[in-house]
C-alpha cells in the first residue's frame, strides 16, 4: 500500500529542482499521514552500529534494545555500520520488517577519505585550489556510497583561531572567506548535481555554532564570543554551506554565551531555519542532547529532549533521549506535534533525495563494492592532492630541489618511518599501516645513496586505537645513531612532528613544539650538519621558532593520508613544484595564541610608538607570527608589481578593478596563489586591519608575466554592522595584493553608498 501511495518513479526523486522537490513534499506527507507518533520520534532517532548484524541476533542489553526498536520502526538513521553486507542486512529489517517500510539513512565520519585516505582537510585546505577539493571529496563520496555509506559527517565548516584545539586538523583553518569556499566546494563534491545518483553521499555542515572558539583551546570547553565574532568569523562558512545546498547540519557539544549549542534556539531555529531558511535536517552531536544535563541547562534526559527539539535538533545521535522520552513530552503538552513532524518531514525529504524511496539497496552491492573500494584512480587523487597541500615554508640555498644522483642523504625520524600516522586523525574506514612512508617514497629515487635512521621515537607504543592518548616518549637512547649518519651525509631530510593520532578530537595540546625529544634530536642533528631539510608532519599550526632562525628549508607537509611519502618525495625531488599557502598562522610562542592575520588594531598599535612601552606588545615575544597566514613559497620566484585601480571610488551599481602584474621570473613553472584583502578604514564597528576577499591561483611558465585583475564590488566590503544586518557602509578601503598576508602591495578607494 505504502508504495503506491508515496510512489515509486524513479525519475520524479533523482534531482531536487524545485518541480520536484514539491513532488518530494507531496510523497512526505502522503507518508506522514500514515505515521503514528512513535514512528515519527522514530525517525529522529539514530543509534550507533550495534553488533554484526550478519551474526547472531542480540538477546540482552543495550543492542537488544537497539535490534527491537529497529524491528518497530523507531530508528532513522545509523552511524559507524560500513560494508555493503552489514548494510544490507540492517536495511532490510528497515525495509521488509517494519510497518511502513521507511529505509535507514547510514551515517559515518568520511571526514577525508574512507579507506583511501587523502590529506587532512587543514592540509587541502592549504592547496587553496577549490577544484582540487571539490575533487577529493567526489573520490572520498565515491567510495564511501561503494560501502553502503549514504551519509557523511562532513566538511567540520568551524573557524578556529586556536593551534592548540585538536581539531583544528579537521577544518579549512582561521579564515571564514577561505573557510566558506572550501565548504562550498566539499559539500558539492560529497552531494555531487544529483544526490540520487550512487556515487554521492549526503554531506553535514558541522559544528554549529562556535565549536572551534573553545576557551584556552581545550575541546569540548565553553565558548563565550561576541555577536560580533560570531557574526563575522563563525558563521559565514555555514551560511555559504546552506547556500551550496548542504542537507543536514550538526549541532554542537559546547556552550555558547550561556546556551548549549544543542538547545540553542536562536542558532537553529531562528538563524539556521528562519533567517537562512535551510530545509534539511539538523542531527545533535554525539550524546550531546543529554550532556546538557552536565552542562547544568537540563535536569534530566527528558527535560533535555524537550530543550533540544524545542530550539530545532531535529534528530538525536545516540543520546535515547528522543526515542525515550518526545513521546511523553507531547502528551504532557511540552512539545508541539507540529515540532515532531516538522523533524520528521525534513529527515524523509533527504531519503526521498538519496532516492532511498526507489531503490533502498542502492548502497549495499557486494560485487561494487569490491570493484570500488581501493581504486588506482582513488590512489590517484589523493596522490595528487597531496602534493597540491604541501607548503614549502623556507628554502635558504636552494637547498631544495635535491639533486637526483650522486649525493648521500640521511632520512632521521621515526616519522619518517610511519605508515599509520600520515593517515591522520579521523580514518576510521582505512587499514591501519596503510600510508606510504617517506622512507618508501625516497627510496622510488635510486640515484642517491639513502641511509635512514630513527633518531627518536615521537611517542611511546604503537597501538592505534582511534581514542588512544598518546604519550610522548623521553628515549634519547638512539640520538648517537642518527648523528653519525647525519654527520656523513651530504643532506639530512629530518622528517618531525606529531603522531596522526595526537591531533583530532579530545586532543587539544598546551605546547606547541615538536613533541617530545624531537627538537633536541633536531638540534643534535644541526651540530654535525647544517643542511637540514625539515619535513613537519602535523595536523596543527607549530611553533618552532628554533628550526625557522637555524634550519635552511622547511616543508610543511601535514598528515597527507594514503599516498604521503610519494607526495613529500616527489615535492623533495622537485619532481613536484609546491604552491601551497598556510590556511591558519604559525605562532612564534604558544603564548601568542589566538593570533590570526585578521586582527584589529589597538588604540595603540605598534606603528606609532615602536620604541614605547606602552604599545600593545610582549615584553618577551614580538607580535608577529612566524608564518604569516597566506605564506608559502615555490620552487619558482614570482614577483609582484605595478597594482593599479581603474577607479577612484565607486557605488553600489559598479565595481572597482583592482590589477596587478605577476611574474614568474624563474626557470621553473609553477603556481601562486594571488590573494586580495581590503580594510574597511572607519566603520560602524572596528574592522580587521585586512580580511580576504578574493584568490587566484595562478600558473606560470618560466620567466612568464601576467596582469591579474580583481572586481571589489560592494558584497565584498559587507559585514556585520551596528544595524545587526550584513551590509556594507560608504567610506574609505584600502585593498592589498600579494603572495601572503603580510607581504603585500597596497592601494585605495572610496565606496558611497547610495
Ligand atoms: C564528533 C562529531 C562526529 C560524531 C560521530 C563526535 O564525537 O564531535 O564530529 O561526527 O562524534 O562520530
Amino acid at each position: 500500500l505504502l508504495f503506491l501511495i508515496i510512489g515509486c518513479n524513479s525519475k520524479e526523486a533523482k534531482s531536487i529542482s524545485s518541480n520536484e522537490k514539491d513532488v518530494i513534499d507531496i510523497k512526505v506527507d502522503s507518508i506522514l499521514k500514515l505515521m503514528t507518533l512513535d514512528e515519527k520520534i522514530g525517525q529522529m532517532n539514530q543509534y550507533n552500529g550495534f553488533w554484526e548484524i550478519t551474526g547472531p541476533v542480540p538477546k540482552e542489553g543495550q543492542a537488544a534494545k537497539k535490534y527491537e526498536d529497529l524491528k518497530k520502526g523507531l530508528v532513522g538513521s545509523m552511524l559507524n555500520v560500513k560494508g555493503a553486507k552489514e548494510v544490507y542486512a540492517l536495511q532490510k529489517i528497515a525495509v521488509e520488517e517494519t510497518r511502513l517500510g521507511i529505509p535507514l539513512l547510514f551515517g559515518f565520519d568520511v571526514i577525508h577519505g574512507y579507506k583511501t585516505i587523502s590529506p587532512i582537510p587543514l592540509a587541502e585546505a592549504a592547496s587553496w585550489d577549490l577544484k582540487a577539493i571539490k575533487e577529493s571529496a567526489e573520490i572520498a563520496a565515491e567510495e564511501a556510497s561503494a560501502v553502503g555509506i549514504n551519509w557523511t559527517f562532513a566538511p567540520m565548516v568551524d573557524i578556529s583561531r586556536d593551534a592548540r584545539w585538536g581539531r583544528v586538523m579537521e577544518g579549512a583553518g582561521e579564515d571564514p572567506f577561505l573557510g566558506s569556499r572550501i565548504a562550498e566546494a566539499r559539500i558539492k563534491g560529497f552531494q555531487g548535481d544529483d544526490l540520487s545518483s550512487k556515487k554521492t553521499v549526503l554531506a553535514c555542515a558541522k559544528h554549529f555554532a562556535g565549536y572551534g572558539f573553545a576557551e584556552s583551546g581545550r575541546d569540548y570547553n565553553t565558548v563565550d564570543i561576541s555577536e560580533h565574532t560570531l557574526q563575522n568569523i563563525i558563521l559565514p562558512p555555514f551560511k555559504a554551506s546552506v547556500d551550496a545546498g548542504v542537507r543536514t547540519f550538526m549541532n554542537s557539544f559546547n556552550d555558547l554565551n550561556g546556551v548549549p549549542a544543542t538547545g540553542n534556539k536562536m542558532l537553529q531555529r531562528e538563524i539556521l531555519k528562519g533567517d537562512w531558511q535551510f530545509n534539511g535536517f539538523v542531527v545533535s552531536d554525539w550524546g550531546s542532547i543529554n550532556e546538557m544535563i552536565a552542562h547544568g541547562f537540563a535536569k534530566d534526559s527528558k527535560n533535555a529532549a524537550e530543550i533540544a527539539i524545542n530550539a530545532g535538533s531535529d534528530m538525536d545521535m545516540e543520546s535515547y533521549a528522543y526515542i525515550e522520552n518526545l513521546k511523553e513530552l507531547v502528551e504532557d503538552g511540552k512539545v508541539k506535534e507540529a515540532d515532531i513532524e516538522d523533524a520528521t518531514r525534513r529527515i524523509l525529504r533527504t531519503k526521498y533525495e538519496l532516492g532511498l524511496f526507489d531503490n533502498p539497496y542502492k548502497y549495499c552491492d557486494e560485487v561494487y563494492e569490491k570493484e570500488t573500494v581501493g581504486k588506482k584512480e582513488f590512489h590517484e587523487g589523493v596522490l595528487d592532492m597531496a602534493k597540491k597541500s604541501i607548503v614549502l615554508l623556507k628554502n635558504e640555498n636552494n637547498l631544495l630541489p635535491l639533486v637526483k644522483s650522486g649525493k648521500k642523504i640521511a632520512l632521521i625520524g621515526a616519522l619518517a618511518n610511519d605508515k599509520t600516522s600520515p593517515l591522520g586523525s579521523w580514518r576510521i574506514g582505512a587499514d591501519d599501516e596503510s600510508a606510504v612512508s617517506v622512507l618508501e617514497g625516497m627510496k622510488a629515487y635510486e640515484g642517491n645513496q639513502l641511509t635512514y635512521s630513527k633518531g627518536a621515537d615521537v611517542t611511546t607504543g604503537r597501538t592505534q586505537f582511534m581514542w588512544e592518548t598518546k604519550i610522548n616518549t623521553t628515549d634519547k637512547s638512539e640520538f648517537s645513531k642518527a648523528v653519525e649518519v647525519a654527520r656523513k651525509a651530504d643532506v639530512v631530510i629530518m622528517v618531525l612532528g606529531e603522531h596522526g593520532l595526537q591531533t583530532g578530537e579530545g586532543r587539544s595540546r598546551t605546547e606547541l613544539g615538536l613533541p617530545g625529544v624531537q627538537q633536541e634530536l633536531l638540534e643534535a642533528v644541526f651540530k654535525v650538519n647544517k643542511n637540514i631539510v625539515l619535513v613537519l608532519n602535523n595536523g596543527r599550526p607549530l611553533a618552532i621558532p628554533w628550526a625557522k632562525e637555524n634550519i635552511p628549508a622547511i616543508v610543511e607537509a601535514w598528515h597527507l593520508g594514503t599516498q604521503s611519502g610519494n607526495a613529500i618525495a616527489q615535492v623533495l625531488y622537485g619532481d613536484y613544484n609546491p604552491s601551497g599557502k598556510l590556511p591558519m598562522t604559525f605562532p612564534r610562542n604558544v603564548g601568542q595564541v589566538p593570533i590570526y592575520y585578521n586582527y584589529k588594531n589597538t588604540g595603540r598599535p605598534i606603528m606609532n610608538e615602536p620604541e614605547s612601552v606602552f604599545w600593545s606588545h610582549y615584553i618577551d615575544e614580538k607580535n608577529t607570527p612566524l608564518f604569516a597566514f597566506g605564506h608559502g613559497l615555490s620552487y619558482s620566484k614570482f614577483e609582484y608589481s605595478k597594482l593599479s585601480l581603474n577607479k577612484e571610488n565607486f557605488n553600489a551599481t559598479e565595481n572597482i578593478e583592482v590589477s596587478i602584474t605577476l611574474k614568474n621570473n624563474s626557470n621553473v613553472k609553477g603556481k601562486e596563489v594571488v590573494q586580495l584583502y581590503i580594510r574597511d578604514l572607519i566603520a560602524s564597528y572596528t574592522r580587521p586591519v585586512k580580511e580576504l576577499k578574493a584568490f587566484e591561483l595562478v600558473e606560470l611558465n618560466p620567466q612568464e608575466s601576467k596582469v591579474i585583475t580583481f572586481k571589489v564590488d560592494e558584497k565584498m566590503l559587507e559585514f556585520y554592522t551596528a544595524n545587526h544586518k550584513w551590509e556594507a557602509e560608504s567610506g574609505e578601503f584600502k585593498v592589498f595584493v600579494g603572495g601572503s598576508s603580510d607581504v603585500t602591495m597596497e592601494g585605495s578607494f572610496e565606496f558611497i553608498k547610495k
